[in-house]
């Protein structure tokens, strides 16, 4: 690690990354600094089970990278970066064959829904069709009023709201759990706000740019960001966990890709109490157990659409799914779980050695939960696709515990690090004006933990490099990180 930086980022997450890029296209020497082997955060790819088949450790689908105002002008494809569109954004199967499939088209989605098209053509279509807007002002900084259109003023309405009462207005069993399966990545009940939202964004988004996967593996998305950082003469250090920000080298402005817990022991006593308290309360949600299993096939499910889709959503109908993440949220591991699952080869075949697949699961647990819950995992999976565990050549389990272990941003293996309550997605971390800036005079907070929260999106990163751009180098104009005013490698091959 060379000296002589003008900014330091501890963590390399795509906010970590993104806080780099933006740095480092305003000119300045950039060091960052990353405790895992590896740079990536959430968004890396390991041969996690047998050699040749590449699992994404963490992040895998990403309409939210698509959809961002930072990644679209970092501009990934012309660094070499492309994603692999599924042709169905997402399935929900249900017992007998039956599933709700999300496609590109509003139209086709609500046809299949019989009784509740109409329904969901009202109450997507207008999202869809506003995509745009509604991701300019929801991944943001949340702190000015967004411009109106008719899809904010539509995701007013419902988004704050819970999947449950928005799910109200539904009445087949495939409406219900299309929602509430989109909903429960937020991670709490769904009876909680802004459940609907969460679903509803996420929805929207697989109509208006897809939820694909990236060729080769997530980490194609971080390396093209490492690559770009290096280019411009920054440096990426790995394999070192920094424990007190009195070890860091000297530099005028720190940004750290860490939660609020972290932050607490990086900063020791240096913190006001004031501050240090409204950290302590910051509130984590569940956490989650994964599963990634190499496969001598396809998963056989019994629904001929579901087979063709990018993600699924497992855990049956509406109530099941409610019983399950109501269990969780009360600190009880569910009878059966709500279970995510992406199967990266209907779109990408690199992933795996010719004719075989990978397949990444994972299912939500309380906080903190040492369960492994591989049995109950395959429990849903054997539901929808009987025969499923006949094509198991291997598998690699992580607990909510062990995510925590090897990222301490997942705090109880709550990949969200912080949970998504309306005042969570508004006041991230703390009730501040500037949520990046902390009391400490040139270091910031750029992770998940700050608005516009989790996601592969880059703008927690982004938009608190451009405080800190603007607090200590008064750089006033967001720099542009295209790739000709920042060239980058283009990622290795075969990622
Ligand atoms: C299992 C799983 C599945 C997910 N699925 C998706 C998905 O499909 N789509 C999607 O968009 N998002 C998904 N996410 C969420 C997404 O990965 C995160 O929201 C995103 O990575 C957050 O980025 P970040 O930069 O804030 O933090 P992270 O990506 O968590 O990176 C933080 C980095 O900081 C490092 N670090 C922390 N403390 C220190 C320290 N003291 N010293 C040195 N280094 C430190 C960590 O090692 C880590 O590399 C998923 C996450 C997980 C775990």
């Amino acid at each position: 690690m060379s000296a002589d930086h003008d900014a330091i980022v501890v963590g390399s997450g795509p906010n970590g990354l993104a806080a780099a890029v933006t740095m480092s296209a305003a000119g300045l020497r950039v060091l960052v600094i990353e405790g895992a082997a590896a740079a990536g955060g959430g968004c890396r790819t390991e041969e996690l089970t047998l050699p040749g088949y590449r699992h994404d450790a963490c992040s895998a689908a990403h309409p939210l990278a698509l959809a961002s105002p930072f990644f679209r002008r970092f501009d990934l494809a012309a660094r070499g970066v492309s994603f692999a569109h599924p042709e169905v954004a997402f399935a929900h199967p249900l017992d007998g064959g039956r599933a709700a499939c999300v496609t590109r088209s509003v139209s086709d989605t609500a046809d299949r829904l019989g009784a509740d098209g109409a329904a969901y053509r009202r109450l997507v279509g207008p999202l869809a069709r506003g995509a745009d807007d509604l991701a300019g002002a929801v991944l943001s900084s949340l702190r000015r009023p967004p411009v109106p259109s008719r899809a904010l003023t539509s995701f007013g309405l419902h988004g704050l709201r819970s999947v449950e009462a928005v799910a109200g207005r539904m009445r087949t069993d495939e409406a219900r759990a299309l929602l509430a399966g989109a909903a429960a990545h937020a991670m709490m009940p769904l009876s909680a706000a802004p459940t609907a939202g969460v679903g509803l964004l996420l929805t929207a988004l697989a109509h208006a740019v897809g939820w694909p996967v990236a060729v080769g593996g997530s980490a194609s998305i971080t390396d093209a960001m490492a690559g770009a950082v290096v280019a411009a003469g920054g440096e990426v250090a790995t394999g070192q966990w920094v424990t007190s920000l009195d070890d860091l080298p000297p530099a005028r402005a720190v940004l750290l890709d860490v939660a609020p817990r972290g932050f607490l022991r990086l900063a020791g006593s240096r913190l006001p109490s004031r501050y240090a308290g409204a950290l302590a309360r910051f509130r984590y949600g569940a956490g989650v157990c994964k599963v990634d299993y190499a496969l001598s096939g396809p998963v056989p499910w019994q629904n001929n659409m579901a087979r063709r889709a990018g993600t699924l959503h497992l855990g049956g109908t509406f109530e099941e799914i409610a019983t399950s993440e109501a269990a969780v949220a009360a600190g009880r591991l569910p009878d059966a779980v709500y279970a995510l699952v992406v199967q990266p080869g209907v779109a990408d075949p690199t992933r795996a050695p010719s004719g075989r697949q990978t397949l990444w699961a994972y299912c939500h647990v309380p906080a903190g939960s040492p369960a492994d819950m591989t049995a109950s995992i395959e429990a849903q999976i054997e539901r929808f696709a009987p025969g499923f565990g006949d094509l198991v050549l291997a598998r690699h389990s992580r607990t909510a515990v062990e995510e925590e272990a090897i990222n301490p941003n997942y705090v109880g293996g709550d990949i969200g690090a912080g949970m998504q309550t309306v005042r969570q997605v508004v006041a991230r971390p703390t009730v501040r004006w500037n949520p990046y800036r902390t009391p400490l005079p040139g270091i910031y907070l750029c992770s998940a933990s700050t608005p516009p929260g989790p996601g592969v999106h880059g703008r927690c990163g982004e938009l608190a490099a451009l405080t800190a751009l603007r607090d200590i180098f008064g750089i006033r104009q967001p720099p542009d990180v295209g790739p000709d005013r920042l060239p980058g490698k283009s990622p290795a091959p075969g990622h």
